[in-house]
């Protein structure tokens, strides 16, 4: 949780004196360590050099990582350290301070960490700061959208599921789409809240299609922010109990370069969700760089064959070739193989005498909003 979300219970008080005391046994006199307010604390260092400051930046991240006891709970904390310099970088408070943030805004994109302020960041933080706050205000403000798009079994061309798909829907820029925002949101943690938005949402229209007689998967997208989150397997069940949703109900989209950036970690919460009875699924297959042994391992039932391939398929004999390698391979491995990027009623019967298991395209529908679905199934 963000630690000004529990400020002000005792709890978040409790939390924030602690942290303020593991701050005070890592600083000495002269220095000062003051509270900004929120979350935040400053510390001045007269006299000291960057070099000094970042030595302190470490230890501060150090005495900070071990987990916090609360109660009955073990608190984790990252935290984002900017340092900016006098008079190097600002000679007046305020511009000091101002540069000690935007270097705190970067550590914190990177996740935790500390950075010392450069002119260079200030110009892309500006920017991403604003992308920032722009984001939040369109969670407070319900400007994000539930699309869905159809999953089509190929060879008997009944729909057995559909794809959750993000849509922002900006009140001037209009409709925007999530290759423009979910890097971004990715990169800044941002993410977290629009899985947690997405996987709600998800769950709702499921739950609203079965009480129609219509049992439909829903398959959400994960990110690598989402695998490295703890958390991520409670929150699910959370989301599935609030909906009355078994786990089978859902599947779960990791693309092959997100298991990639930290294949342990991934493994691990792939396993947790596995063991839950939640299918899992990599997306995007052929655009990473796994090894095989490492898919093997996986306790995956799903593979997505990326749509680069599938569009190009019927104009280039290389392509084809990867799909159709592609699909003997899952099977090998005992997974479904489904196929994005169905344009055409040509490709689709090229992937039905591959035997490729099912498939999504502009072909059988566009994602659609997800209040369209159930009219869209009876047209
Ligand atoms: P993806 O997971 O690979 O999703 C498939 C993308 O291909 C979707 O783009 C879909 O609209 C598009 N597509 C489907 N059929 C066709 C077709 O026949 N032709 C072509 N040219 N494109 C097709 P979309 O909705 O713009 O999403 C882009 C990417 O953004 C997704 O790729 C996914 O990586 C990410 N994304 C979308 N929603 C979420 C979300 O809720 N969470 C996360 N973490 N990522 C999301
Ligand atoms: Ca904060
Ligand atoms: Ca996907
Ligand atoms: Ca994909």
């Amino acid at each position: 949780k963000n630690v000004n979300d529990i400020m002000g219970h005792a709890f978040g008080d409790a939390l924030l004196r602690q942290v303020a005391q593991r701050l005070q046994q890592q600083v000495a006199a002269p220095a000062r360590i003051a509270r900004l307010g929120g979350d935040e604390f400053a510390i001045l260092l007269p006299g000291a050099t960057l070099e000094d400051a970042t030595g302190l930046a470490a230890r501060l991240l150090k005495t900070l990582e071990q987990p916090i006891a609360l109660e009955d709970q073990n608190v984790d904390l990252g935290a984002g350290i900017g340092i900016a310099g006098y008079p190097e970088h600002a000679r007046d408070v305020q511009s000091l301070l101002s540069r000690v943030e935007v270097a705190m805004y970067a550590a914190k994109n990177g996740g935790s960490g500390a950075v010392v302020y450069d002119p260079d960041i200030d110009k892309a933080s500006q920017q991403s700061l604003s992308l920032l706050s722009e984001l939040r205000h369109a969670a407070e403000q319900n400007e994000f959208r539930l699309f869905v798009q159809p999953k089509v079994d190929l060879a008997s061309g009944v729909v057995s599921g559909m794809e959750a798909l993000v849509r922002w829907v900006h009140p001037e820029r209009g409709m925007v789409f999530p290759d423009n925002f979910i890097p971004f949101a990715e990169k800044t943690g941002f993410i977290r809240v629009i899985t947690q938005w997405v996987m709600e949402k998800a769950a709702a229209t499921a739950s609203e299609l079965a009480r129609q007689g219509l049992r439909m998967r829903v398959s959400v997208n994960l990110s690598t922010r989402d695998l490295m989150d703890q958390e991520l397997p409670q929150k699910f069940a959370a989301v599935l109990a609030r909906h009355q949703l078994t786990p089978a109900a859902f599947c779960l989209e990791i693309t092959e370069s997100a298991i990639m950036d930290d294949p342990v970690r991934a493994q691990h919460t792939l396993e947790s969700l596995h063991a839950m009875g939640v299918a899992l699924s990599i997306d995007d297959f052929g655009t990473g760089y796994s090894s095989l042994a490492y898919l093997k391992r996986l306790p995956v039932q799903e593979l997505k064959i990326d749509k680069s391939f599938v569009l190009k398929m019927e104009r280039d004999a290389g392509d084809a070739k990867i799909v159709r390698s592609t699909i003997d391979l899952g099977h090998n491995l005992g997974l479904k193989v489904v196929a994005e990027g169905i344009e055409s009623q040509a490709a689709w019967d090229m992937l039905a005498a591959m035997g490729c298991d099912q498939g999504q395209g502009y072909f059988m529908s566009k994602p659609m909003p997800a209040e369209d679905f159930a009219g869209w199934l009876a047209r």
